[in-house]
Parts: C-alpha cells; structure tokens; sequence
C-alpha cells in the first residue's frame, strides 16, 4: 500500500468523530484496518478487534472497516486507471433506492481526471463504480457533446 493510500485511511480514521474520544487508541484501529486490507480474511475477526479497542458495537465497527476497504479499492482503482491511461470515466450508481441524491445527479455522467474530480467509492458508504472509457468511447462522448 503506498503512502498515499495510508494517509486518505489515516484521515478517515481520524475524521470519525466516535473514534475521537479519550482512552480510543484510533493506531490500534488503523492497524486493524490496515491488516484487513492487505492480508485480508474473515472481516468478523477485525470488526470483533476494533470492538475491543473501541468499546463500540459491532455494527459501527464493520462500518469503519468496510468503508476504509471502499475507500482503499477506489484510490487503488482510480490509480489504475490514470497510470493506464485512461482519461475520463462514466460514474454508474448502484440503482436502487438507497442511492443519495449526490450519486443519483451523477449517474450516466463522465467525468475527466483532469478536472481531479470525486471518485466513485471515495465518499463514505458511496457504493458507486466508474467505468473508464477507452479511446473509442471516449470520441463517441466528445463526439456527441459538441
Ligand atoms: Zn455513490
């Protein structure tokens, strides 16, 4: 994982205000974190670690985990993208009714790294995914755009 990646689950970590409390050890949280997305396993056995360092119930503890992999695999995919070259994607919500609003606007639109836009999954619990568009798609859109 590059240091770039540790520091966005760095400052989500820190950004979650239940965490921010005195006798909270948020490194021992980010640890866990951490632990789960590069080794991975049984995501039950981390949420269950981070219960014992927070005190929190189960449910909100999965949430910390599971929002810090989304985060991680959205940087990891938008990384991707740009060092393979791709210049703009199409943002695609999850179409169900859990949708925000925020995601639902953004729909079917495309979206060019050069303008260093939001990527899906980045903000928390976005269930979003990009679609990159290669070159052909890419000309289409401009194409249709003018
Ligand atoms: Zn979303």
């Amino acid at each position: 994982m590059n240091t770039k990646t540790q520091q966005a689950i760095s400052n989500y970590i820190n950004s979650k205000k239940e965490l921010s409390f005195d006798g909270i050890d948020r490194s021992k949280v980010y640890n866990s974190v951490i632990a789960f997305i590069e080794k991975g396993g049984n995501p039950r056995t981390y949420t269950e670690e981070i219960m014992q360092f927070t005190g929190y119930e189960y449910d909100l503890c999965n949430d910390i985990l599971l929002n810090s992999l989304k985060k991680y695999q959205a940087i990891t995919t938008k990384e991707k993208m740009i060092a393979a070259g791709i210049l703009a994607f199409e943002w695609s919500d999850s179409g169900d009714k859990r949708v925000c609003s925020y995601c639902s606007q953004r729909n079917g639109k495309v979206y060019f790294f050069s303008d260093n836009p939001v990527f899906p999954g980045e903000l928390e619990g976005c269930r979003c995914i990009a679609y990159a568009l290669d070159e052909f798609e890419l000309a289409d859109y401009l194409n249709k755009s003018i």
